[in-house]
């Protein structure tokens, strides 16, 4: 298994705890992040792997198209990942592909799926939840805690987050 961080050959999978394919699943996530900006949201992108790495659901944010204040795309591509599952509510062995920090609410909503894993672009010193201001995800009182991995591609994501808000200045 080829892992995705460190290039590194492992004999046995379970050596390497990363056996998906991070780097594609965050472009396809910056993909979704730069159609949101298409409708006025910001451009935020989350994609879901199955515990095979094999895409479960995908979602961009829709806070602005819905009207939902809780329509972040991790929440929209966890419910939908749980449809697709079918495991219930439970995304054991799941993996989160995001390309902001998650906020509190969807580092909540990770670690109430129970997904093995958080992954994500650029870092969110204002809200971030994985460890920026917060650390939602492995806060050691909770009994399901992801591993996370930080700064995945944080750098395109960067880049349409500032071109994003530098368009909505006023003139
Ligand atoms: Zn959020």
């Amino acid at each position: 298994m080829l892992c995705p961080t460190g290039g590194a050959e492992h004999q046995d999978a379970g050596e390497c705890l990363l056996t998906v394919d991070v780097d594609a699943a965050m472009g396809r996530a910056l993909e979704l992040a730069a159609a949101a900006r298409e409708w006025g949201d910001t451009p935020i992108g989350a994609v879901v792997l199955g515990p095979d790495g094999g895409l479960l659901a995908e979602a961009a944010n829709e806070r602005e198209k819905r009207g939902d204040p809780t329509a972040h795309a991790e929440v929209l591509a966890l419910r939908a990942a749980a449809a697709a599952h079918g495991d219930g509510w439970r995304l054991t062995g799941a993996t989160l592909v995001v390309t902001l920090e998650p906020c509190t609410m969807c580092a909540g909503a990770s670690v109430l799926a129970r997904v093995a894993r958080v992954v994500y672009g650029a870092d969110d010193p204002k809200a971030g939840a994985a460890g920026s201001l917060w650390d939602v995800v492995r806060d050691r009182r909770l009994n399901h805690r992801p591993e996370v991995v930080a700064g995945v591609r944080a750098e395109e994501s960067a880049t349409l987050l500032r071109a994003f808000f530098r368009d909505r200045r006023p003139l």
